[in-house]
């Protein structure tokens, strides 16, 4: 059950402005959530003592808001409090992150849930950047994107169709009917290419060059950067990837590099694929991933590289603990 919060206000206390107040907000709740009427449970209002002239309740049910429990209380007259205003809290059965909606005056009410804001974090494989992003996204209730798992999921699809990932004309053919979806289930992130669950096969090392490979094609790229620029203007989020401060969301409102010598990073990926049961030969895998750094970086498309605006964080002798707090403390000096 998730519980979108908003609120508005009526110019004056009669039937008709209240009826069209809770209508505006309800509705947008509703667009701005994706919600159908059927997936809400309740909705219950609470307004200040200064509005008697109708229910918000019985104005939800003139709006169409029929098949869900619906209650209206009062509240306390509290002193230098918002005069003629309308509060919801709408249950949802929808495992979705809320966009919670102030309207009206009440706009200033609640600017820490409803502003939009994108953290972008970018940086070679291993430097921490999944771990942190995940962290952080949890940390403000905002929705994680990893872009990696959608270039990996590009490139297991083209691999399975036997496409040969460097024929960047057969590589789009594929991409662009790719359905792709990236879930949350109990908070681990799940990526579901064409209805299956591939997040484990996503992360095989071959799916790795692959995945550069395939990144590495302009038109595959502009259409990946659509889609998360798509999601990210929707709402706040934490993105991380290879390109996302530089050209994917240039006008993010927090820029951070991550990166730690090829040794760390090397250890690092090498540990987490042990940790799986994966049997991996560390020389190999270091290799391999200075070479997709390398190819990272020498693209002709938005290559991996450090925008003039991030805060460029070395953490090769940080802990997660030590990352996540030092980026939230550049978040909060401006938030
Ligand atoms: O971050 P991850 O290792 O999962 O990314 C896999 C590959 O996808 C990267 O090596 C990179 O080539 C590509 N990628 C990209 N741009 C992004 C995210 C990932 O080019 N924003």
């Amino acid at each position: 059950m998730v519980v979108i919060r908003g609120a508005t206000t009526i110019a004056e206390d009669s039937k008709e402005e209240i009826k069209l107040a809770v209508k505006e907000l309800l509705e947008q709740i509703v667009s701005c959530n994706q919600l159908r009427k059927d997936e809400i449970v309740s909705i219950v209002f609470s307004s200040t003592s200064d509005i008697h002239s109708f229910y918000p309740a019985k104005a939800a049910r003139e709006a169409g808001f029929e098949g869900c429990s619906l209650f209206s209380a009062m509240e306390p007259d509290i002193e230098g409090g918002l005069k003629l205003c309308i509060r919801v809290m709408v249950f949802v059965e929808k495992n979705i992150l809320p966009r919670h909606i102030y309207l009206r005056d009440a706009k200033t009410l609640r600017k820490d849930i409803t502003s939009i804001f994108n953290v972008a974090i970018d940086g070679p494989a291993g430097s921490g950047k999944s771990t942190v992003a995940k962290r952080l996204a949890e940390e403000y209730g905002i929705l994680y994107l990893d872009t990696g798992a959608m270039y990996r999921a590009c490139a297991l699809k083209a691999l399975e169709a036997g496409v040969p990932v460097d024929d960047e004309r057969a590589v789009f053919d594929i991409v662009r009917d790719i359905k792709l979806d990236i879930v949350y289930d109990n908070g681990a992130q799940k990526t579901i290419l064409d209805g299956a669950d591939v997040s484990e096969r996503i992360r095989e090392p071959k799916i790795s060059m692959a995945a550069s490979v395939v990144s590495k094609h302009p038109s595959v790229r502009m259409y990946m950067a659509e889609k998360q620029r798509e999601i990210a203007h929707k709402m706040s989020c934490v993105l991380d990837g290879r390109d996302i401060g530089t050209f994917v969301l240039p006008g993010a409102d927090f820029k951070f590099y991550l990166t730690a010598t090829p040794e760390v990073r090397a250890r690092r990926r090498y540990d987490e694929l042990v940790a799986k049961g994966r049997i991996v030969d560390f020389d190999d895998l270091k290799t391999e991933l200075v070479r997709r750094d390398e190819q990272d970086m020498n693209r002709a498309v938005a290559p991996l590289k450090l925008a003039e605006d991030a805060t460029l964080v070395d953490t090769s002798n940080m802990t997660v603990e030590e990352v996540v707090s030092f980026l939230k403390s550049k978040i909060q000096e401006r938030i």
